[in-house]
C-alpha cells in the first residue's frame, strides 16, 4: 500500500511511544480517527448552474477537551490528508497543553476561482452540511490554508443561524468585530518568532548574523518576518506559489509585504542588494541558516533533505518534512523545530479567542501576545529538555510531550491493567 500523509503521520506516535511508557490501550485509541464525516455542498454558481464539493470533518481525538482545528479550502485536498492534519492538531493542542483535542476539515475547491457570493455560500453550505459535528463544546473550526477571518464570520453566523442564538465561540479567527481575538491574525507567526528568539542562546545564533529565507510569504511567514527583521534578523528569501525572491543582503519585509500587497508576487520586489528570482524548490536549499517553510506540507523531502543549508529549521506549515527527510536532516545535524511547536501560536490564540467568546470579556492585543509568550516559550524549553535527556531530534521530544500528556489522559479512564481480572 503507498504511504499516506496519515500513515507517515502515523510513524511518529511509534517513534514516541519508545521513550516514554505508553499503555497499550493508548496506542490503539490514538491509532484511529474518532470520527471522519463526509459531505458533498451542492453550491449555486452565479451563472445559475449547481455544483458540487467534496468536503470533510475530522474529529481526530477528544479526550483532553473538544476538538480543535482549521477548514482548509485547496484543490488537492482529500480525506487522508484532513486526518493527517487532525491527527497533528491533536498533538499540538497537548503541545502547548491546551484543553481541546484534535480536528481538521477541508473542501477540495479552488478558491480563487469562486466569486465572493459562491464563496459565501459555499462556506455557509459547509456548516450546514457539518452543524451536527460542530459546536463550541463538541468540535471547532478556524482558519487554515485558503480560509481566513470573513469565511470563519459567515460559518459562526450560519451556526448561530441554526442553534437559534449567537454562537460565536463555536469557531475561531472570526473578525475582531464579530468576536475574534485581536491577535489571533498574527498568532501563528508570532508564536515561531517567540520560540526562535527564545532558542536562539541555545542555539549560539546572533540576529544580526542570521540569515532567515521563508518559503512562502503568507499570513504565518509575514507575521514571523516582520518582528524578526525589526530585531535584527537578515531576512534573505521569500517566495510565493510561482517564484521566490533571493538576496544575499537582505531585504525589508515590510517592503516586500506592500510590493505585494500591490502586485498580488514577490517577484520584483525592492532588496538590499542585487536581487535573484528563483524557484521554490531552489529557495529550500539556498545560502541561510533559518529556513521557514511557511506554507503546505511535503516540502523537504528523501530528495532535498541532503541539500538543504540552513543549520536550523523553523516549521510554520504543517508537515513540511517526510519522516526519511528527517532522519537525513538529524543526521546532519540540523535541528527542525516541529510543526506541532513551531506553529501552535494560532491554535493558543484560538484558545484565548474561545474562552474570551465564552466569558463574553476582551482583553487588549499585548495582553494576547503576553499570553501567548507566557504559553508557548515554556514548552519549547521542555521540549529541549526532553531532546538533550533522551537523545532524539526536537520532533519525537515534542511527540513524547504530547503522548504523555494524552497518554495520561487516556488512561486516567481506565487501561487493561485496571480492568483485568
Ligand atoms: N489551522 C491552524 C493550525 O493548523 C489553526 C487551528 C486553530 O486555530 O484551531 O494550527
Amino acid at each position: 500500500m503507498p504511504s499516506t500523509l496519515f500513515s507517515k503521520a502515523r510513524k511518529r506516535l511509534k517513534e514516541a511511544a519508545k521513550y516514554i511508557e505508553v499503555d497499550p490501550d493508548v496506542m490503539v485509541k490514538l491509532s484511529h480517527p474518532q470520527e471522519t464525516t463526509v459531505a458533498s455542498l451542492n453550491v449555486r454558481m452565479d451563472d445559475g448552474s449547481l455544483k458540487s464539493f467534496r468536503a470533510w470533518r475530522c474529529r481526530y481525538d477528544d479526550t483532553r477537551g473538544p476538538t480543535k482545528g482549521g477548514i482548509r479550502y485547496h484543490p488537492k485536498v482529500n480525506m487522508d490528508e484532513v486526518v493527517a492534519l487532525a491527527f497533528w492538531m491533536t498533538f499540538k493542542s497537548a503541545v502547548v497543553n491546551l484543553p481541546f483535542g484534535g480536528g481538521k476539515g477541508g473542501v477540495a475547491v479552488d478558491p480563487h476561482k469562486l466569486s465572493h457570493g459562491e464563496l459565501e455560500r459555499l462556506s455557509r453550505a459547509y456548516v450546514r452540511a457539518f452543524a451536527r459535528v460542530l459546536g463550541p463544546d463538541r468540535d471547532i473550526p478556524a482558519p487554515d490554508v485558503y480560509t481566513n477571518a470573513m469565511i470563519m464570520g459567515w460559518m459562526a453566523h450560519e451556526y448561530s443561524t441554526i442553534v437559534g442564538h449567537p454562537s460565536p465561540a463555536v469557531i475561531t479567527g472570526k473578525p475582531i468585530v464579530l468576536g475574534g481575538s485581536l491577535g489571533r491574525e498574527s498568532a501563528t507567526g508570532r508564536g515561531g518568532y517567540y520560540i526562535l528568539r527564545h532558542l536562539e542562546k541555545t542555539f549560539g545564533l546572533t540576529p544580526k548574523k542570521t540569515r532567515v529565507a521563508f518559503q512562502g510569504f503568507g499570513n504565518a511567514s509575514i507575521h514571523c518576518a516582520l518582528p524578526l527583521f525589526d530585531d535584527g534578523y537578515k531576512i534573505v528569501g521569500v517566495s510565493d506559489s510561482v517564484s521566490a525572491l533571493y538576496d544575499a543582503d537582505g531585504m525589508d519585509p515590510h517592503k516586500v509585504l506592500a510590493h505585494k500587497e500591490k502586485t498580488g508576487r514577490v517577484a520584483g520586489a525592492p532588496t538590499f542588494g542585487k536581487a535573484c528570482e528563483m524557484s521554490n524548490e531552489e529557495l529550500l536549499v539556498s545560502d541561510c541558516d533559518v529556513l521557514v517553510p511557511g506554507a503546505l506540507e511535503n516540502q523537504i523531502v528523501d530528495d532535498n533533505a541532503a541539500q538543504i543549508k540552513a543549520r536550523y529549521v523553523l516549521e510554520l506549515a504543517n508537515g513540511p518534512t517526510t519522516p526519511l527527510a528527517d532522519k537525513i536532516l538529524a543526521q546532519r545535524g540540523v535541528v527542525a523545530i516541529p510543526d506541532i511547536l513551531a506553529n501552535a501560536g494560532g491554535v493558543t490564540v484560538s484558545y484565548f479567542e474561545w474562552a474570551q467568546n465564552r466569558a463574553g470579556y476582551y482583553w487588549g492585543e499585548d495582553e494576547v501576545q503576553e499570553r501567548l509568550r507566557k504559553f508557548i516559550e515554556p514548552e519549547a524549553e521542555k521540549i529541549w529538555r526532553i531532546k538533550q535527556d533522551k537523545a532524539v531530534d526536537m520532533r519525537t521530544a515534542a511527540y513524547v510531550l504530547a503522548l504523555d500528556r494524552i497518554g495520561t489522559a487516556v488512561s486516567a479512564r481506565g487501561t487493561r491493567k485496571f480492568f483485568k481480572h
